[in-house]
């Protein structure tokens, strides 16, 4: 039977400033495009959701590729999982610092390897090998995150609480602090379902240090016979949770994309004071997205053209997304 397809991406859950608005908002349009220009062509989930978060990653508006935040000691060091539904077939890429798009590292693991998942150098030979050209870390550092970093470490020094810093964040500040991880998941006309998650993970984050983002179940998850999920925010908790896999679960034990979304991001905040945001798919077309944090970058792309906002609490009652 031939399915309708349908995208959706997020560009990251947190206070989004004002000033960055339009910019996220662009940068989920602009993946909606090149996913879709994927899908409607008859391509696979798998293509479009590794092309969709290619574009996050070429944008320095989100937190993954180049310009994304800075580990303690000033470098860039990058996760990124993608994971086919149909047949659970899975690559995944973490603490890698030459790769300016991990997630093409993670679909090579997916495509060449026997082997689900590689950390650091290992994970940048093995790309290599595999022809992805490897880049200077510095290439990939912009002075607005040198200085980003500058400032939340004088913070830290100084003792002043930063909401942007994330570190070691209380309760409070994880729900407005900067999440900007890019994710995508799609359904293609083959009733497959795929997803994929990137980031630069957490600002002053400790070297080494891997989130949610590109664990299995995690910050991301494909199974067609229950969903595709890809989450973004505070990581540890999310991990803690294994927040993916139970939201797809859920999914396979009946429940609704719609209302699985929200259930999750309530579960996140219930149990361990969480904040982040969801995007979550069914094989049959059903999705749902949700956040806790005052604004997510998210977008949509189904037959019926493309929507992409920051904003998902603000949405009028009797303007559901389809
Ligand atoms: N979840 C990511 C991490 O903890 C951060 C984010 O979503 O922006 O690495």
């Amino acid at each position: 039977m031939t399915r309708s397809p349908i995208l959706l991406v997020h560009g990251g859950a947190w206070d989004i400033p004002a000033d960055q608005l339009e910019a996220h908002e662009q940068g989920v349009f602009d993946a909606l495009q090149t996913g879709w220009s994927v899908l409607e062509r008859g391509g696979s989930a798998l293509d479009a959701i590794e092309a969709a978060v290619t574009a996050m990653e070429d944008d320095p508006a989100f937190d993954a590729g180049r310009g994304s935040f800075l580990t303690r000691d000033g470098r860039v060091q990058l996760d990124a999982l993608i994971m086919d539904g149909a047949t659970l077939r899975a690559g995944g890429v973490a603490c890698v610092e030459r790769i300016r798009n991990p997630i093409q590292a993670a679909r090579l693991v997916l495509d060449k390897s026997h082997h689900v998942y590689f950390v650091a150098q290992g994970a940048e030979q093995f790309a290599a090998s595999h022809g992805l050209p490897l880049v200077d870390n510095s290439e990939l550092v912009l002075d607005r995150e040198r200085e980003r970093l500058a400032e939340a470490q004088r913070r830290e020094r100084t003792g002043v609480p930063d909401p942007t810093f994330s570190g070691s964040p209380s309760q409070e500040s994880s729900e407005t602090q900067s999440h900007d991880t890019v994710g995508a998941i799609a359904l293609d006309s083959q009733g497959r379902v795929a997803a994929a998650t990137s980031t630069g993970g957490t600002l002053n984050k400790a070297p080494g240090r891997v989130g949610d983002s590109s664990l299995i179940g995690c910050g991301c998850y494909a199974d067609n016979a229950s969903a595709a999920v890809s989450l973004t925010g505070w990581g540890e908790p999310i991990m803690k949770l294994v927040l993916g896999k139970w939201a797809t679960d859920r999914v396979l034990a009946g429940g609704s994309p719609e209302q699985v979304a929200p259930d999750a991001i309530s579960y996140l905040h219930r149990r361990l004071g969480g904040h982040g945001g969801i995007i979550l798919l069914a094989p049959d077309g059903r999705f749902g997205l949700a956040h806790n944090t005052p604004r997510m970058a998210w977008g949509v792309h189904t037959v019926d053209g493309p929507r992409v906002g920051t904003n998902l609490r603000e949405r009028d009652a009797d303007d559901p997304l389809p």
